[in-house]
């Protein structure tokens, strides 16, 4: 009995194998699917001397606007400057929100994809493939951020040494940020007083 039991199992364990085989949605493979998921990440590095130039002039635009943020009250232009910063950089990025954004030293690879959230390079783990250790189908964060350093003017802030990310700034805008640390530090050199 418990034999026939065991056929049966088998047997239906084959059919429902073959019937998931057939299945194919949209004729997109598994693959495909996989890596369409990075697809949007990739396109950043791939263009990251763009999207440096972009990244450049948008700063100076805010940098411009600083007495108008200053005026609204930088607390305040917080949630509405975060809503559009979250919906941006998640769409190019995958950005996590960790509100202290290093695109511009990593090859526009956001670092906090890493498994491992390294902000100082990659782990020993990489797969011959260029991909994680810990998610086979994701290319490292930390190889991509090479090759899209490479293509920028900037590129080898790479080499610069990050201080570990600060938590208390998850979930603030980077951008704002910033603008007002590049506000104080002209009004500094303006008025001038040592850094
Ligand atoms: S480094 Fe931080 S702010 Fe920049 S894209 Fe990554 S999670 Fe977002």
């Amino acid at each position: 009995m418990a034999e026939h039991t065991a056929k049966v199992t088998l047997a239906t364990r084959i059919r429902k194998a073959a019937a998931r085989k057939d299945y194919r949605p949209a004729d997109v493979s598994p693959q495909r699917r996989v890596q369409r998921r990075y697809s949007m990440r990739l396109w950043s590095v791939r263009h990251a001397r763009f999207l440096e130039r972009l990244y450049n002039f948008f700063a100076d635009a805010f940098l411009l606007l600083h007495p108008f943020w200053k005026a609204v009250g930088y607390a305040r232009a917080e949630a509405p400057v975060k809503f559009v910063e979250k919906r941006v950089k998640g769409l190019l990025f995958d950005c996590r929100m960790c509100g202290q954004c290093v695109l511009s030293s990593t090859g526009m690879s956001c670092p906090m994809n890493c498994p491992k959230q390294l902000r100082n390079g990659p782990c020993g783990g990489v797969r011959a493939n260029g991909n994680c250790e810990v998610e086979p189908d994701m290319p490292c964060v930390w190889v991509k951020a090479w090759e899209g350093s490479r293509a920028m003017a900037g590129g080898d802030a790479i080499l610069t040494v990050q201080k570990p990310v600060d938590q208390s700034l998850r979930e603030t805008s980077a951008w704002l940020r910033v603008t007002a640390e590049a506000a104080a530090e002209r009004e500094r050199e303006r008025a001038g007083e040592p850094a």
